[in-house]
């Protein structure tokens, strides 16, 4: 049906949300997932205040999905004016024009109590509690047993909890879940969620408080138990701080120049694609150093790189906030400027060049750069406006090197 026609959605009372997992873009959502959403984007949904997600990005999901693994997002929505949330389960599909899209079906409401009502049969009765004991403190995952009735107490910690959060039992029995989830109480509404989640545990991330005030990225598997006759939470609680720390390195890697820092050029694609849509005017700076050939010959290439160094060090500190600044290649940089006019990117240009020809850096040598600048067009496109930039770079190296020229 998806394949002919994704309106026929709309007939439907579930809301519908049709994603790109490589762009992230919304590329379709039904009538009920728009009354839903009240004009709020797929990233605000995702990232709001009530929201619960396993991967920041979507393509990240695909490995499980192509598994048949069940991907579950809590969402923050606001349909009446108010916010609140709603959980979403992905499902992979190919639409024949778009290729692979991730369609995100609101699982909320209604249809969860029928399911739940089905998986109630698997869940702990209190007549389980020596083995509930066994498993609970034997086990190495840190594993909370948290109460909603009780506004999150958590009533019982295993000694891997414990070990893990740095409190002792009576103190970690003190304690909500709001106040070790860096979420605080906005956390109360993604549990209640989760408490009625078809299928019990699903893996969700979130920055846990541990008892000396350092955070933790964890990822949680949390879902309604029965113990003691009671409806509980078990929470299940992965340290994944490593990796995410090594996910943010990566991204960083993916994102920058390795010698200067600096944004890289694929970077410039990315924004170009996403962010200069939305920008009315912009403007680029084509940077490229004098006879840097010269530097490399008389004093090294390890020289030639601690002067590119300094060099995007100075154009970081000269730039504008909301500016963009590039790696181009080799000893070229590119600044790109959103909603400024040519004449301010043209002071701009001529203070990052004057800032240039005064660096003073012990045991380097001095080095000046040539620029040109263009400002867009309407509906120019970035191939023209390169060349346009790069013939006003060509007339500063021309006309003397160490100046400014405009396209
Ligand atoms: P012009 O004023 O015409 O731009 O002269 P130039 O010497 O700067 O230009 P040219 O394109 O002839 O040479 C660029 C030099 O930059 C050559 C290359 O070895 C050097 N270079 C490029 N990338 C790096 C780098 O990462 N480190 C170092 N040390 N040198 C680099
Ligand atoms: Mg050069
Ligand atoms: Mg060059």
């Amino acid at each position: 049906m998806l394949k002919y026609n994704l309106d026929a959605l709309n007939l439907l009372a579930t809301p519908v949300w049709v994603v790109s997992p490589d762009t992230e873009t919304l590329l379709f959502s039904n009538t009920q997932a728009q009354k839903l959403a009240a004009g709020r984007s797929l990233n605000a949904m995702r990232s709001g205040r009530f929201s619960a997600v396993a991967q920041k990005s979507l393509s990240m999901y695909l490995p499980c999905l192509q598994n048949q693994e069940d991907v579950v997002e809590i969402w923050s929505i606001c349909p009446f004016g108010e916010e609140s949330t709603i959980s979403c389960r992905a499902v992979l599909c190919k639409l024949e024009t778009v290729g692979e899209v991730l369609i995100f079906e609101g699982i909320s409401g209604s249809t969860t109590a029928a399911a739940l009502k089905a998986s109630r049969s698997s869940i702990y009765r209190s007549r389980k509690q020596g083995f509930y004991a066994r498993f609970f403190y034997t086990t190495s995952a840190p594993m909370l047993l948290i109460d909603p009735a009780r506004d999150g107490l958590i009533v019982d910690a295993n000694l891997a909890a414990l070990r893990f959060y740095g409190y002792d039992h009576k103190k970690m029995c003190q304690k909500h879940t709001w106040e070790i989830n860096t979420m605080g109480r906005n956390v109360l509404p993604v549990m209640s969620e989760i408490a009625n989640l078809p299928g019990g545990h699903k893996p969700l991330n979130f920055i846990h408080r541990l008892a000396d005030g350092s955070t933790r990225h964890v990822q949680t598997y949390s879902g309604p138990v029965e113990i003691y006759g009671k409806r509980l939470m078990l929470c299940i609680v992965h340290d994944i701080n490593e990796q995410k720390r090594l996910e943010q390195e990566l991204e960083y890697a993916a994102h920058r120049d390795t010698l200067t820092g600096l944004l890289n050029r694929r970077q410039f694609y990315h924004l170009a694609e996403y962010v200069l849509p939305t920008v009315i005017d912009f403007c680029v700076m084509l940077v490229d150093a004098d006879h840097f050939k010269h530097i490399n010959d008389h004093f090294g290439h390890q020289c030639g790189d601690e002067v590119l160094v300094e060099l995007a060090h100075t154009l970081e500190a000269n730039s504008h906030s909301g500016d963009y600044v590039f790696r181009w290649g080799g000893e070229e940089f590119l600044l790109l400027l959103p909603d400024t006019r040519l004449d301010a990117a043209l002071d701009e240009a001529e203070a990052i060049r004057m800032a240039i020809a005064n660096i003073a850096m012990p045991g380097l040598p001095g080095v000046t750069v040539s620029i040109g600048v263009a400002h867009h067009l309407p509906n120019e496109s970035l191939d023209t406006l390169f060349r346009r930039v790069d013939e006003a770079l060509y007339r500063a190296k021309n006309n003397g090197r160490n100046r400014v020229q405009a396209a």
